[in-house]
């Protein structure tokens, strides 16, 4: 007889107990993470914060890779798959704030090159990335153009680069592929994680 009362009583302190646990690891799925605490051996080369970039001024302030936890821990995979061929990534855009989303929008507003800020681009969820390969010296292999290049070039269908440079290209595709992140057909740096959709706009100091 004394059992059911027990039994309903362990019931209950497991549920009260499992109930901040799951707010906690909800927060934990949501929350931005430095890219590289995740992953050391990323290289950064965050074009928006210098002038190196098409709108020719930095945009942020600091140079971070920001993104959400499991994006950034699905990066991370491609990372130690690349080093096991002595190759590695080099990030040039993660999360983007949508203030820094208005300000791209004053200085280009053309929807072709730059998310219209009233829709947001997926850099503002913190679920889009854009990289390139590098070698285990850092130094960016050969690609069939550079980054934010918009000319037909920058199409990850491009037949018209050198063979090396397609090549570096289906390495990159295809490494970022196998972990899950979708490409996008008009340019070859710029990578989706598949559950962007889960996460919302953000307007979040770097
Ligand atoms: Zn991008």
């Amino acid at each position: 007889m004394l059992k059911k009362p027990l039994v309903l009583m362990v019931c209950v302190l497991m549920l009260v107990l499992a109930l901040p646990l799951a707010a906690s690891s909800s927060s934990a799925i949501n929350r931005l993470v430095d890219m590289q605490q995740i992953a050391p051996n990323v290289r950064l080369e965050m074009r928006y914060a210098s002038r190196n970039n098409f709108l020719k001024q930095a945009v942020y302030d600091k140079s971070r890779c920001l993104l959400r936890a499991p994006t950034a821990k699905r990066l991370a995979r491609v990372q130690r798959a690349l080093e096991k061929r002595q190759l590695g990534l080099k990030i040039f855009d993660c999360y983007r704030p949508l203030s820094v989303q208005r300000k791209m929008w004053r200085i280009f507003p053309n929807a072709t090159y730059v998310a219209n800020p009233r829709y947001g681009s997926r850099h503002n969820r913190g679920a889009a990335v854009d990289l390139t390969l590098v070698n285990r010296d850092g130094q960016a292999l050969e690609m069939p153009s550079d980054f934010d290049d918009f000319s037909k070039k920058a199409h990850t269908r491009y037949a018209g680069a050198s063979r090396q440079a397609k090549k570096h290209r289906r390495w990159l595709q295809t490494a970022m592929r196998d972990a899950g992140f979708r490409s996008l057909a008009s340019e070859w740096w710029h990578f989706d994680d598949p559950n962007w959709k889960r996460y919302g706009l953000l307007d979040i100091r770097l």
